[in-house]
């Protein structure tokens, strides 16, 4: 599924968040939304997922306007900072969640829920942990399970907002790579919110860094990385953390 973003404005009072943003995502890629904190980078995610209004221009999937639309008819799947896992529920049925609670014309038969659920817990490499709890899960662990509940839907777009922020560091590198291998086994097109330059470059197919609501540059890690396209770009990519 291909997104569109047509000329996106949105305000909170006086400061302008999106200013006038024109993106075009090619289905199955896997973008990074790059920049430094209060750039709007999760106002623009969160406008995708319809989960947030914007005050003017539009959003499209596939060629279709979606704007306006309820976030459960966009088919999207999130993953959050804070992996919001059900404590009580094991972690087969934290992923078997989304299927259970569709309506009852479209709910997967019992048989059919297990070999799906068994299949992405097999995917994100944890089936071995399917009776345990969250709490019985590390950090990196419990974010592989938030991802693989994401998909248990077949989301046409998979958006995660700084899906490895409240990790330390050497779980993070891990994961980066780990969703990456992901998400060239199941192809979804895929956003993700950053501000970890690092992360972008070694997991995006195309990074679009952002400054006080604007794009400041679309590109790929090379081409961001080789040729800046403002002093912005060039001091923002140079000041690694
Ligand atoms: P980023 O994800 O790049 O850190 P955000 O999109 O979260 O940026 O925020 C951009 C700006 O919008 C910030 O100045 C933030 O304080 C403001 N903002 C975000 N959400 C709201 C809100 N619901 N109400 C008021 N201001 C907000």
């Amino acid at each position: 599924m291909s997104i569109e973003v047509r000329n996106l404005q949105k305000a909170f009072g006086l400061t302008v968040v999106c200013d006038h943003l024109n993106l075009d995502i090619p289905s199955g890629e896997l973008v990074a939304l790059l920049g430094p904190s209060g750039s709007g980078k999760t106002t623009l995610l969160r406008i995708l997922a319809g989960l947030e209004m914007p005050d003017a221009g539009s959003v499209h999937f596939n060629g279709e306007d979606t704007t306006g639309t309820d976030v459960r008819e966009r088919h999207v799947g999130f993953v959050f900072q804070h992996y919001a896992l059900f404590n009580h529920m094991t972690i087969f049925e934290n992923v078997a969640f989304g299927l259970r609670v569709k309506p009852k014309d479209q709910r997967p038969k019992e048989a059919e829920i297990k070999s799906k659920v068994m299949q992405l817990l097999k995917l994100v490499q944890l089936d071995w942990l399917a009776e345990r709890y969250p709490h019985q899960l590390s950090g990196g662990q419990r974010q592989r399970i938030a991802l693989a509940r994401a998909l248990a839907v077949e989301p046409k777009v998979l958006l995660l907002d700084e899906p490895f922020g409240a990790l330390d560091a050497k779980v993070r590198k891990e994961l980066r790579r780990w969703l990456r291998r992901l998400h060239d086994e199941v192809h979804v097109t895929s956003v993700f919110v950053t501000h970890d330059q690092e992360e972008a470059m070694e997991v995006a197919d195309r990074i679009v860094v952002m400054n006080e609501g604007r794009i400041e540059q679309v590109g790929t890690p090379d081409e961001v990385y080789d040729h800046p396209a403002s002093p912005f770009v060039l001091q923002f990519l140079g000041d690694v953390n």
